[in-house]
Parts: C-alpha cells; structure tokens; sequence
C-alpha cells in the first residue's frame, strides 16, 4: 500500500464519481452547448453569489485569465511572497499580461490591509508601474494551509476600493477554508471582483477549476480563455465530475483536517522535528531537527510506501486527501512514532 502524501491533487475519481462522469450529458463547450459545464458554471456563480462563472482546466490558467482581465501591460499587481501566481505559474503574470509583481512579506502566506496600502505605487508617480490588482490566496499553499480572517479581507477591500485595484481571490483550496471556518461564501462573492475554486484538489475531480466573477469584468474571460487555449469541447464530463464533488466531497473536508491536525500532533511530539506550523486545514508543515537530513528522512519513508514533498528550505510538506484512508491514517502515525 502506498501512502501518497505530497499532494491533494494525486486522488482518483471515486466509483461513484466515475458513474457521474460516463452518465454526463455533454455538448461542445467552446459554443458553449454543454449542459453540464453550463450547470456547474451556474452553480459555483449561484454558490457565491457571483453573477458569472467559467470553467477552466486548471487553477494557473484561472488565475492568469483573471490576472489578464484586471490589468494592462506595464501595470503591477500585489501579492503575498509565497503567492502560487508569483511562485508556481511559471511567470505567466510576466508572460501572460506583461504584469509584474510587488511582494508582500506577509505571515505564512497571509497579508494585510496595512500591507497592502504600503505597496501601491502612488498613482500619479508615473516613474513606478501602475498598481492595478491585489491577489490573495486563501488557504494558503506555501504558508501550510493558513486561513484568512474575513475581517482582514473587508479592509483589504476597503483599500482596494479606495485605491481603484481590482482584488482577486486564489481559491484554489477555498472549499477547505470555508469548511475550517464555516464562513459564508457569498461573503467571498460580496467582497471579490474574481474568485477561483479548485476541482482538483480537495475535492477530488480529474481536472478543472471554476472562475466566478462579476459581469463587467467576465464579459471578456471567454476569449481570454481561448487565447490561453483553454476552450475545451465535451467538457461536461468532467463538469459532471465537479458536480459529483459540490454534493459528495465538501463536508468531508473536515476529516482531511483532523488527520491533518492528528498529523501535527505526532511530529509536535517527535525528537526529530523541530517546528510544525499551526494546521488549520489539510496541509502539515514541518522543519526537522537540526543535524537530521530532508532528503534521509524522505527516503527511510518512501522505504516504507510513504511519499511526502519536499518544499525546500527545510520545508516538508505533507497533505491530506480523501484518498488517505483511515487504514492508511492508522498506519501512517505508527510509522511516524516509530520514526521517534
Ligand atoms: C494548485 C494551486 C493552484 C492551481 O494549480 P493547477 O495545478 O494549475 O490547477 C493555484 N493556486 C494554488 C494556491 C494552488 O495550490
């Protein structure tokens, strides 16, 4: 039995899943006949609250047709250091929109409103780029599953308002947050001109992520996603997928967290770990002691059908799935505290 651990994106759709994918109804997307894309795109909106949604293959070219419709050539847009926009889109904000990034040193992932209004470029000072977009990423994947407070949202849409930026949300696991905190989404919706939400992560779909915003700005997120040559065809298999998912796999959210949580408190407790991150959600983060090697450590684990990922800097990173069984949780712990 492997225990895969790097990633919530490695589960496989469930039976269940696999029945809703091959009774979809499907049409041609790019002419937007799909029935199924149609329906979840309705959804995620109505989830919202939002006016507009599209679906996407991926998070990164959501987040690179969101960062497009927001900004112009030459503009600048904020964002946290460990922001998956900055991090992990191989410069598409550059590539895609001739954009460049201002970064926030923001804690384990999360900024503030404070922060934010210290990093726009003043509008008139025509020497710096022109500060057009706040992204912000909620959880946080780099800053080990973190949560924003939706207080220290409200006054970063507050900045934004007054400073004309657009705010776009990276939502990529959004579903755990709100699960965590019992948040009400359509607050995301009041509050953001763009949201995405990830398919592929924890709620466990083949692929896809849904872009929600507000009509003005959706208006041109069809062609910006052709451009990007993610106009899909009979896509609604996998829309049926996503559909699955919204009905079967959010509450069951909260288990991904408490093995995470359960996790935590075993390396909290071993002699060769140093630091674990607060875990509030699916994503452990931990350092080990000083002397004992990430990559031994690895190792002696995948010796064992244990994979976890490496995130540098003495990073380890482990994520709960709704693949990781209570079998493999059980085992996984046993390991960890013979490990000690
Ligand atoms: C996974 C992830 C994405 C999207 O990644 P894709 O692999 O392109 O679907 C975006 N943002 C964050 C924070 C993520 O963790």
């Amino acid at each position: 039995m492997t225990i895969d651990l790097r990633s919530d994106t490695v589960t496989k759709p469930s039976g269940g899943m696999l029945q809703a994918i091959m009774s979809a109804q499907t049409g041609d997307d790019v002419y937007k006949e799909d029935p199924t894309a149609n329906e979840l795109e309705k959804r995620v909106a109505e989830f919202f609250g939002m006016d507009e949604a599209l679906f996407f293959p991926t998070g990164s070219m959501a987040n690179q047709a969101a960062i497009k419709l927001h900004t112009q050539p030459g503009e600048q847009l904020i964002c946290d250091k460990w922001a998956h926009v900055y991090n992990y889109e191989g410069g598409g904000v550059s590539f895609n929109s001739g954009v460049s990034c201002k970064l926030v040193d923001g804690d384990r992932g999360i900024i503030t409103a404070q922060q934010v209004e210290a990093h726009i470029n003043p509008p008139d000072f025509y020497h710096s780029p022109l500060t057009s977009l706040v992204c912000l990423e909620n959880t946080t994947n780099k800053g080990g599953g973190a949560c924003y407070d939706i207080a220290e949202i409200e006054s970063i849409k507050e900045v934004c308002d007054a400073h004309n930026l657009g705010l776009h949300l990276d939502g990529a696991r959004l579903m755990n947050a709100i699960v965590a905190t019992g948040q009400d989404p359509k607050r995301y919706g009041d509050i953001f001109d763009t949201v995405t939400l990830c398919f592929s992560k924890g709620l466990g779909t083949p692929l896809g992520t849904v872009l929600a915003g507000q009509k003005e700005l959706m208006k041109n997120a069809i062609r910006v996603r052709k451009i990007l040559g993610g106009g899909m065809r009979q896509i609604g298999f996998m829309a049926a997928a996503g559909l699955y998912a919204l009905d079967h796999n959010v509450e069951r959210l909260a288990d991904d967290h408490k093995k995470a949580l359960e996790i935590a408190n075993v390396l909290s407790h071993a002699l060769y770990v140093r630091k674990v991150e607060p875990t509030e959600t699916n994503i452990v983060i931990f350092y080990l002691t000083e002397g004992f090697s990430e990559k031994e450590f690895m190792e002696n684990l995948e010796k064992k059908g244990i994979r976890i990922s490496d995130m540098g800097q003495g990073k380890l990173r482990i994520v709960t799935h709704l693949d990781y069984t209570d079998a493999m949780h059980e085992q996984f712990l046993s390991v960890l505290k013979s490990l000690a």
